[in-house]
């Protein structure tokens, strides 16, 4: 693994940020994480959030943090961030206050009793219905209590939510330290990579990641594609694809995405072997498949070990790897070697390596690997949207420098 190229940030950062002792900072984290029976299960976005938190700490600040956890419609304490605020105050070794709602009087007498350096955390922002309209209303009576914005939540800015764009616009605002690596990292690998340049992706459709598919093939010199993602490609290739899942969707896509890698200078592969099971299931039937032509009765739910090894190589050879979805469904362990197996060629290799959140990092984290990539990226959705070149709202709402 080696550092990343970094790219320009347009955006204040923390550090343009004159924050006085007794200063209130809003700050938006990505504290979306897994809890089970209470308690955090994985508390790696609350970790990736330590430096923003620590540095405003130190200089004073009285902190207020916000963040949205699942999908709830609107309260609903099974996905309330009290166990976050717990599991904060373990990390940060100092008990942090939990505020019985987003926004109101609880909120605004708990940070008027804010001493510096002492942390507050909202309640859920998706309790407010306002929050995913980007309602003024409620981006005023965040803003209301305190005196500068910070937002650290890479994961959210691909959305224009009240505590990621609403609020931006009513306060003076930075981007934390997480928000600012995840942006010129990303950013530095599509504007300047070390060459090779290799992506693997791989995933479930190939709706999801056609615009990166179409992006990558001018911008990356290999792109190899795996997960159930290829049975699309397959599909138009006229292969037989048995009981594989297939994005009907996908296949004219997939199709012309291979037309127009004919024309690149990329070279795109696609699995020459595959594992089969006779259902999703992890005491399914399994059979290796030297070929891609799936008979009845069986899906792809991996790439064979040809292939896997050919990936692996590829990455190895890379200056630049950027990685997205498993090679299959790597959540039943019989069908994880592909993914394992990529995952442990871009935790060996030299060049720079970036993967791309959601379940790619989810697999990296489950083999034990995520500390030797050169990036993981907290933001699924958002490194995609990055790397598509869309713009992120609540990035452009922040104030330039
Ligand atoms: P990411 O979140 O990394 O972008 P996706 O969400 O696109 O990845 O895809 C992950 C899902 O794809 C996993 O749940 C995995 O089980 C599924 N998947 C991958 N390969 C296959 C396959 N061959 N058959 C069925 N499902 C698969
Ligand atoms: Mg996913």
């Amino acid at each position: 693994m080696s550092t990343a190229p970094r790219a320009e940030f347009e955006k204040k950062t923390l550090r343009d940020l004159e924050v006085a002792e007794g200063t209130a900072v809003l700050v938006r984290v990505d504290f979306n994480v897994p809890l089970e029976d209470g308690e955090v299960a994985d508390d790696s976005r609350i970790r990736a959030a330590l430096p923003t938190i620590e540095d405003l700490r130190g200089r004073g600040a009285r902190l207020v943090l916000c963040s949205h956890l699942g999908r709830p419609k609107g309260p609903d304490p099974a996905t309330s961030l009290a166990p976050v605020s717990r599991r904060l105050g373990e990390l940060i070794g100092q008990r942090v206050h939990q505020a019985p709602e987003v926004v109101g009087p609880e909120v605004r007498r708990g940070v008027a009793r804010l001493d510096p350096g002492e942390v507050l955390v909202l309640e859920n922002t998706r309790w407010e219905p306002g929050e995913t309209k980007n309602d003024p209303e409620l981006a005023r009576a965040l803003a209301e209590p305190v005196d500068l914005f910070v937002d650290d939540a890479f994961g959210a800015v691909h959305r224009a939510h009240a505590t990621t764009v609403g609020v931006a616009e009513l306060l003076p605002s930075a981007a934390g330290f997480l928000l600012e690596r995840e942006v010129t990292t990303l950013r530095g690998i599509v504007e300047d990579p070390e060459r090779p340049f290799v992506v693997v992706l791989g995933g479930a459709k190939v709706t999801d990641k056609i615009a990166l598919i179409e992006r990558f093939l001018d911008l990356a010199d290999v792109l190899l594609v795996g997960g159930a993602m290829c049975f699309a490609f397959f599909r138009s290739q006229g292969h037989t694809t048995g009981d594989s899942l297939v994005e009907e969707a996908g296949v004219a896509l997939a199709g012309e995405a291979l037309r127009k890698a004919e024309e690149s200078d990329c070279r795109l592969l696609l699995p020459e072997d595959l594992v089969l099971g006779s259902a999703f299931e992890a005491d399914a039937e399994l059979r290796e498949l030297d070929g891609v032509d799936v008979p009845e009765g069986w899906m792809g739910l991996d790439v064979g070990p040809k292939t896997a090894a050919r990936y692996a190589e590829e990455v190895a050879k890379a200056g630049t790897v950027f990685w997205n979805g498993p090679m299959g469904a790597f959540e039943l362990e019989p069908f994880a070697a592909g993914t394992r197996a990529v995952a442990e060629a871009v935790a060996a290799a030299p060049g720079t390596t970036v993967v791309g959140g959601g379940d790619s990092g989810a697999a990296l984290v489950r083999f034990g690997l995520a500390d030797r990539v050169t990036h993981l990226s907290t933001g699924g959705g958002a490194s995609l949207e990055l790397l598509e070149g869309k713009a992120l709202p609540g990035v452009e709402a922040l104030d330039d420098r």
